[in-house]
């Protein structure tokens, strides 16, 4: 991690209490260890190693919120779960920055929310130990945005759902054990026809694709989903049939904090990079962090990255509160995936040739940022959803 990170801070936080800092200092020891030495062999093999999953679940990293009763710590303070995904952030790497808290994060409350006794009691512990990954799949080939115009379907057949159909771009995909799929239970119907089911690695007529050729992200296994007459049984219905797009628009609002939590925490590892190498690069006889224009433009990133923190921060505290509605988390998730993809590319520009090479941080960041403003909603949707409230 770049050494100056917490000395940047240019505003004081206080959304944190000492015990969050404590839990902080465990995880960025952990993080130093067990993540950031992997991470370029990870960026190769296209995954993180599964080992690294046992080794988070070891340590008591993964889903937080799940009660004692399968297997979790029962923390219910949202602002450890909002830490977890800030030091992966500050680690820089963009990947697992990603892939394990749409775990905990994003994928684990559906299980948790919607399903029966047998499903908690069957995933959650695995899913806190590791030993179970997980991913959501809702978009199509032919549906990302116009989510209620997705075809996979599932036919009641009495004891279980027949599904057919495939699912693209799925995040943690191709090493997902068990994936919460967007299906439709009645194709006559829009939304009112969309269910979720749980549908489980092994199960006849489910195949993978192979990890994509992505811009960024490459230690992240995003990949497509095959179903082909896979026979799921009706336990593994999340929730009640027809209401699957309603609970996704309940619990979308934590999936775009989560990316706006990740997008100013990786910006601000980009900026803690680029203040490390401008002392050091020298270029006419002086530090490049000498040139007026490399101080302006440290000064207009250091604005953008404190006011979006401190919005970033109040969200969180609202969703701890469970107040922070729809278009607030809109607003996080599209302005701060913006700044993150303008801090990334000034850096690349203050660290000249080298702000182009792989190995530099920065480099990786400028590639990994630009998904951001796509998935989990791209930001025309978030623009979208904020419009209705100003207009309502
Ligand atoms: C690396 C990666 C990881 C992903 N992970 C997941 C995952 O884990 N699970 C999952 O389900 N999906 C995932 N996705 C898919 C992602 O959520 C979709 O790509 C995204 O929602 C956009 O859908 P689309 O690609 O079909 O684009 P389209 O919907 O075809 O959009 C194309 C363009 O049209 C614009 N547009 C569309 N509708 C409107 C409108 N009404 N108003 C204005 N503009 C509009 C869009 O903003 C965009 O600019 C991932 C994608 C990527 C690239």
């Amino acid at each position: 991690m770049p050494t100056t990170l917490q000395t940047q801070n240019t505003i004081i936080r206080d959304l944190y209490t000492e015990e969050h800092e404590l839990f902080r200092d465990s995880l960025t020891d952990f993080v130093n260890q067990e993540i950031v030495p992997h991470h370029a062999q990870w960026e190769k093999d296209k995954m993180v190693s599964r080992e690294s999953w046992l080794k988070l679940g070891e340590a008591g990293f993964l889903g937080l919120q799940v009660p004692e009763e399968y297997g979790g710590l029962g923390i219910t303070d949202f602002r450890y779960n909002a830490m977890f995904t800030e030091v992966m952030g500050h680690s820089g790497c963009g990947g697992p920055a990603v892939g394990y808290p749409l775990h905990s994060d994003i994928v684990l409350p559906y299980v948790l929310h919607y399903g029966s006794e047998a499903t908690k009691l069957k995933w959650l512990p695995k899913m806190v130990s590791g030993e179970a990954i997980s991913a959501i799949a809702m978009t199509e080939p032919g549906a990302g945005s116009d989510l209620q115009g997705m075809r996979t379907s599932a036919i009641d057949k009495g004891d279980h759902y027949l599904v057919n159909g495939s699912k693209t771009f799925i995040t943690n995909g191709y090493l997902a054990d068990v994936v919460v799929v967007a299906v439709k239970t009645n194709p006559q119907e829009g939304a009112r026809g969309i269910s979720l089911l749980l549908i489980e690695a092994g199960m006849k007529g489910f195949s993978k694709g192979k990890p994509f050729e992505k811009v960024g992200l490459h230690a992240q296994d995003t990949c497509e989903l095959f179903f082909d007459n896979v026979e799921v049984p009706k336990e593994n219905l999340l929730g009640e049939e027809g209401k699957g797009f309603g609970y996704l628009m309940t619990e979308l609002a934590q999936e775009r904090l989560v990316v706006a939590q990740s997008a100013i925490s990786l910006a601000e590892a980009y900026f803690a990079a680029t203040v490390d190498y401008v002392k050091e690069r020298m270029a006419f006889g002086k530090r490049v962090a000498d040139f007026q224009n490399t101080k302006y433009k440290l000064a207009e990133l250091a604005t953008d990255i404190a006011m979006s923190r401190v919005f970033m921060d109040h969200c969180i505290k609202l969703h701890n509160e469970g107040k922070c509605d729809g278009a607030t988390a809109s607003m996080a998730k599209y302005r701060l995936t913006d700044i993150q993809c303008k801090v990334a590319d000034e850096c690349v520009q203050l660290h000249g040739g080298y702000g182009y090479m792989w190995d530099y941080l920065v480099a990786r960041g400028y590639a990994d940022a630009r998904v951001q403003r796509i998935y989990a909603g791209t930001n025309e949707i978030m623009k979208e959803l904020i419009s209705r409230k100003v207009l309502a």
